[in-house]
């Protein structure tokens, strides 16, 4: 399936509508949509990727796991190669959430490296918004938070090495925030 500009922004709407009810986790009411728009902002920019399997799967990225969104549904819209992305970063949510962290955790050097570029942008976009929003977490927490971020990354590094600093650097500012 050859994917155009027209399915990227056809995707944005997607997950838009698929997200519309949701809120990001926080205090600042922000609309779900903000993440992966900021994730796929970070692979095309920061990252430099033009890819557009890469970028559309970003910004479906949870869109399986946290709604009504089947797998069908993706890949009649978006095709296989998509979906195959989207499924690659996607917990099962049957498990708890201590499964579901220690499986991303022991399945990420298997990802594919679309699915490895989209876990580094995931969680440096995920150790920023914590900061900025997450005012209940605990210190522990968050600090918690980024060392798992990092055994996840660990595995998923080198593919491209913009997206490894960012994600490097988000977590040099989180530490100094949070360890002093
Ligand atoms: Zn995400």
């Amino acid at each position: 399936m050859l994917l155009t500009v027209k399915d990227l922004i056809a995707a944005f709407k997607f997950s838009a509508d698929k997200h519309r009810k949701q809120r990001r986790k926080g205090e600042k009411d922000v609309p779900y949509i903000n993440h992966p728009a900021a994730v796929a902002n970070l692979l095309a920019f920061t990252g430099g990727e033009s890819d557009m399997v890469l970028l559309i799967a970003s910004l479906l990225h949870d869109t399986i796991e946290d709604t009504n969104t089947t797998p069908i549904e993706i890949e009649e819209r978006f095709g296989t190669e998509v979906l195959n992305v989207v499924l690659d970063v996607t917990d099962d949510m049957s498990l708890s959430k201590s499964v579901r962290k220690a499986l991303q955790v022991e399945k990420a050097e298997e990802l594919s490296a679309r699915a490895k570029m989209i876990k580094i942008a995931d969680k440096t976009c995920n150790i920023l918004d914590m900061l900025e929003t997450r005012f209940t977490w605990t210190r522990k927490q968050k600090i918690e938070y980024v060392n798992w971020s990092k055994a996840v990354v660990e595995h998923c590094r080198g593919i491209n090495e913009q997206l490894d600093k960012e994600f490097d650097k988000a977590v040099k500012i989180a530490e100094s925030v949070l360890i002093s």
